[in-house]
């Protein structure tokens, strides 16, 4: 279970539309399961079905985050065309067991953000609290 305040999940969804046709991603920094920032990164494979994360860009936000005593607690990516569930490569690139993968689906009308936990080249869902 994430908390996510309703203004990050917005901020989520609106990186994942303007970025299109590409992938978005990012990560969100916090403490004890509850997300206080949202971080936008650059695609740096500007591509419609996978993404990678700046380095240096990464780094910073890790950074940021010590240095407020916060840390990375998700990173998320949205998927243009394909529902939100993590793919083959999604799980394979997990590095992470401690923290969620978030996932943006814009293949509907309606956006789709669900929470993923990926351990030992399995993902179970997790839920999401959106707060205020
Ligand atoms: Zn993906």
């Amino acid at each position: 279970m994430i908390d996510i305040p309703k203004h990050i999940i917005d901020g989520i969804i609106s990186q994942a539309y303007n970025e299109l046709p590409n992938e978005a991603c990012g990560l969100l920094t916090g403490k004890n399961n509850v997300a206080v920032k949202q971080h936008a990164l650059t695609n740096i494979d500007h591509s419609p079905e996978h993404f990678s994360f700046d380095p240096a860009e990464q780094f910073q936000v890790l950074r940021t985050a010590r240095s407020n005593d916060l840390e990375i607690i998700a990173n998320y990516h949205s998927h243009p065309e394909t529902p939100s569930r993590p793919s083959k490569e999604d799980i394979l690139l997990a590095y992470d067991p401690n923290i969620l993968y978030l996932i943006v689906s814009l293949a509907d009308e309606i956006p789709v953000l669900k929470a993923f936990r990926i351990e030992n080249g399995k993902s179970t869902e997790e839920g999401i609290n959106v707060i205020d």
